[in-house]
């Protein structure tokens, strides 16, 4: 409140307006109001802000990042290794794609 009614204060210095300390205290509740109302008049509430949205997809990536469980079937290695007696395989996690985890 303090900024508003400074700011109205040296307003009305520099347009020559005199007015009670009360006075200016209306006045600057008005200013307040109208820059605390700014955004919606103008529709900037509706305007998707760029910035906004892209933080709003990362917290989702990272919120799905994070419910992601180890892969049961590669024990989040990502690969699959088969040792057998006469040959050994290393293949990519079919249950993962190799990211080593899963959705839950
Ligand atoms: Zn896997």
């Amino acid at each position: 409140m303090d900024y508003w009614k400074e700011c109205i204060s040296e307003a009305f210095d520099d347009a020559g307006i005199t007015a009670t300390d009360e006075q200016i205290g209306i006045v600057a509740s008005w200013a307040q109001g109208a820059r605390e109302n700014y955004g919606m008049a103008h529709g900037h509430d509706c305007i998707p802000n760029p910035v906004r949205e892209e933080n709003e997809k990362l917290k989702r990536q990272l919120e799905k990042e994070r419910q992601k469980k180890t892969c049961p079937v590669c024990d989040g290695k990502g690969r699959i290794t088969t040792q057998g007696p006469h040959h050994s395989g290393n293949s990519g996690c079919w249950g993962c794609g190799g990211e080593g985890r899963v959705d839950p």
